[in-house]
C-alpha cells in the first residue's frame, strides 16, 4: 500500500495503479485490521510514519486525533490502521489531481504470466484476469502459521483448534466458558492473550514455548532506544554468529558499566543488520536461526511497557500461566480437550482441560513449507526463486525478483516480509517504508525516467 502511495505521489506523467487484495479492509493487512485498542504498536509513535520522507507522519496524523499523543507513546495498531487508510486515500485524491488513476480488486490473486511483450497478466480466484501489467509489485505480506508438528490432522481440522488468530473473527469461536492454551508465548500470543481478555473475558489461559520467554519490555514512556550504540567489534568481527554474539554481550556489558540499558545495543544494531546478516555464510545463517533466533526475537521486537505491566498482571493473578513447554498429546472430547504437556526438564506430564487451543506460533518461517497458490505460481513460473533458507524470494539489490534463470527482473518487485532472507530485518515498518520507497522509485524510473519526488 505503501507502494501505491509513493508511486502515485511520485509519478510525473499519469499512471494506473492497481490494488489487489483479498480482504475488504485494503492496506491495513494483518497488524493493522485489528480492532481491539489494547493491541499496541510496538514501535514509538514518532518512528511510525509510512513514507521515508516523513518518519513522524504518523505521529502527527495522531496528534489530530488526541493532542496529548507525545512522540514516545506506543499506540493503537487500530489508529495506525486508520492512519494508512487516510494516506491511501488522500494519495488516491491527489493522483486523481495529476490524472492517475487507483483501481481496489477485491480478489485473491492467484497467478502470473508474461506475455511476449513482457507485460504480466495477474490471474484472480473469483474474477476474470485483468488487462496486462507493465511491473507487478509482489507485496503479499507474512506467511499464514502453520500447524505445529505436534498436532494431528484431527485436532487441526477441529473447531476447537484455531489454526491462524489472524483469521477473521478466528477469536470468536473460542469456547468462554473454558480455558485456553495457547501454543506461543511471542508477540501473536500476547496479543491474543489481551484480546481474549478483552472478548471474552478473564479466561484462564496457558501459553507454552520451547523457552517460556515473553518478548522484553520497551523502556517506560519517553526512552525511545537511540541508534548510537553499535558495538564497535562488529565492525571487525569474522563473520560467525558467535563472533558477533560475543561483540553484542561484551559491548552490552561495558554500556551497563556506565549505566547504559542493554537495549541501546540491540536497537544500534537495526541499521546494519542487513549488511550483518549479508556477511554471514549460509551455515551461520542457519546457526542463528537454530540457536539465536528465539532470543533475537524476544530482545530485539519488543513489546510496550504498558501491555507488559498488564502481562504480569494477568500472571501474578494466575490467569496468564506462561510455560517451557511442549504438547505432547491430547484428546479431542464432545466438550472439551484434554491437552498433556510436559513442562522443560520434567519428566512428569500436566494436563490441562480447555475449550480451545490456539496455535500463537506467528507467521510460517519458511516459504518452502507455506506457500500460498500465488506465489506457488511465481516459484512454478519460473519468475521467483527461494532463497535457500527458505525465509522468502531472491532479490537485486534493487528489490527486482530473481527468475529461475538467475536473472532479476526489473519489472517484478517484491516489498514486505518475504525479502528476510536477503535483509533480516525486513518486517516492521521504519524498514518497509525504505524498501518501498526503493520499488515505487525504481519503477517510476524506468517507466517514466523521472520520479517526481526525488
Ligand atoms: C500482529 C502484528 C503486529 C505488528 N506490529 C508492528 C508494529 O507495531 N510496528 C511495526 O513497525 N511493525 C509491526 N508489524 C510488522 C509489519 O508492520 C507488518 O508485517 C506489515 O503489515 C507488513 O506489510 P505488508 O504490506 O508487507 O503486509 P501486510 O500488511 O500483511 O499486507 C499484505 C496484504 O496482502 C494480502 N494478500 C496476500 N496474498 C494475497 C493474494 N494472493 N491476493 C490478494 N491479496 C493478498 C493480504 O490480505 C494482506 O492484506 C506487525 C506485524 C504483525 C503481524
Amino acid at each position: 500500500m505503501t507502494t501505491a502511495v509513493r508511486l502515485l505521489d511520485g509519478a510525473s506523467a499519469p499512471i494506473h495503479v492497481t490494488i489487489v487484495e483479498r480482504s475488504s479492509d485494503v492496506g491495513r493487512g494483518v497488524a493493522y485490521g485489528v480492532e481491539n485498542t489494547n493491541c499496541l504498536l510496538n514501535v514509538p509513535a514518532a518512528r511510525m510514519g509510512a513514507l521515508v520522507e516523513d518518519e513522524e507522519q504518523f505521529y502527527h496524523f495522531a496528534r489530530t486525533r488526541d493532542r496529548r499523543v507525545s512522540p514516545g507513546d506506543f499506540l493503537p495498531r487500530s489508529l495506525y490502521g486508520e492512519y494508512l487508510d487516510e494516506l491511501l486515500r488522500s494519495a488516491a485524491r491527489r493522483g486523481r489531481q495529476s490524472g492517475h488513476e487507483l483501481r481496489i480488486v477485491t480478489d485473491e490473486a492467484i497467478g502470473l504470466e508474461a506475455d511476449v511483450l513482457g507485460r504480466f497478466r495477474v490471474a484472480l480466484a473469483s474474477s476474470a484476469p485483468l488487462p496486462p501489467f507493465d511491473a507487478v509489485i509482489v507485496a503479499t505480506g507474512n506467511l499464514s502459521p502453520l500447524v505445529p508438528v505436534q498436532v494431528g490432522s484431527d485436532l487441526a481440522s477441529h473447531d476447537r483448534f484455531i489454526s491462524d488468530p489472524w483469521a477473521p473473527s478466528a477469536l470468536r469461536r473460542i469456547d468462554s466458558r473454558q480455558g485456553v492454551l495457547l501454543i506461543g508465548t511471542g508477540l501473536t500470543a500476547v496479543d491474543v492473550a489481551l484480546s481474549i481478555v478483552e472478548e471474552h473475558g478473564e479466561l484462564p489461559m496457558v501459553a507454552i514455548s520451547r523457552r517460556g520467554q515473553l518478548p522484553q519490555p520497551h523502556r517506560p514512556h519517553g526512552h525511545p532506544p537511540s541508534y548510537g550504540h553499535f558495538p564497535p567489534d562488529l565492525v571487525s568481527c569474522s563473520p560467525t554468529i558467535s563472533a558477533y554474539l560475543s561483540a553484542v554481550r561484551k559491548h552490552v556489558r561495558a554500556l551497563e558499566d556506565d549505566g547504559v540499558d542493554w537495549r541501546e545495543a540491540i536497537g544500534s544494531l537495526r541499521p546494519l543488520t542487513p549488511k550483518l546478516w549479508q556477511g554471514l555464510p549460509r551455515e551461520e545463517r542457519e546457526r542463528f536461526l537454530r540457536h539465536v533466533q528465539p532470543f533475537w526475537d524476544t530482545h530485539r521486537h519488543r513489546i510496550s511497557s504498558r501491555v507488559w505491566t498488564r502481562l504480569q498482571e494477568l500472571r501474578q493473578r494466575e490467569i496468564l500461566d506462561v510455560r517451557a513447554a511442549r504438547l505432547v498429546g491430547y484428546s479431542v472430547e464432545s466438550d472439551h480437550v484434554r491437552a498433556i504437556v510436559r513442562d522443560r526438564g520434567r519428566m512428569q506430564p500436566r494436563e490441562y482441560t480447555v475449550g480451545s487451543i490456539i496455535n500463537c506460533t506467528g507467521p510460517a518461517a519458511d516459504l518452502r513449507k507455506q506457500m500460498s497458490p500465488f506465489l506457488q505460481a511465481l516459484a512454478d513460473g519460473g519468475y521467483a526463486v527461494v532463497d535457500s533458507l527458505g525465509l522468502g524470494f531472491r532479490v537485486a539489490p534493487n528489490g527486482s525478483m530473481i527468475g529461475r534463470d538467475g536473472r532479476p527482473h526489473d519489472s517484478l518487485k517484491l516489498v514486505g516480509p518475504l525479502l528476510k532472507g536477503e535483509y533480516w530485518e525486513a518486517t516492521a515498518v521504519p524498514e518497509l517504508r525504505v524498501h518501498a520507497a526503493r520499488t515505487a522509485d525504481s519503477l517510476l524510473a524506468r517507466f517514466l525516467g523521472s520520479v517526481r519526488h526525488a
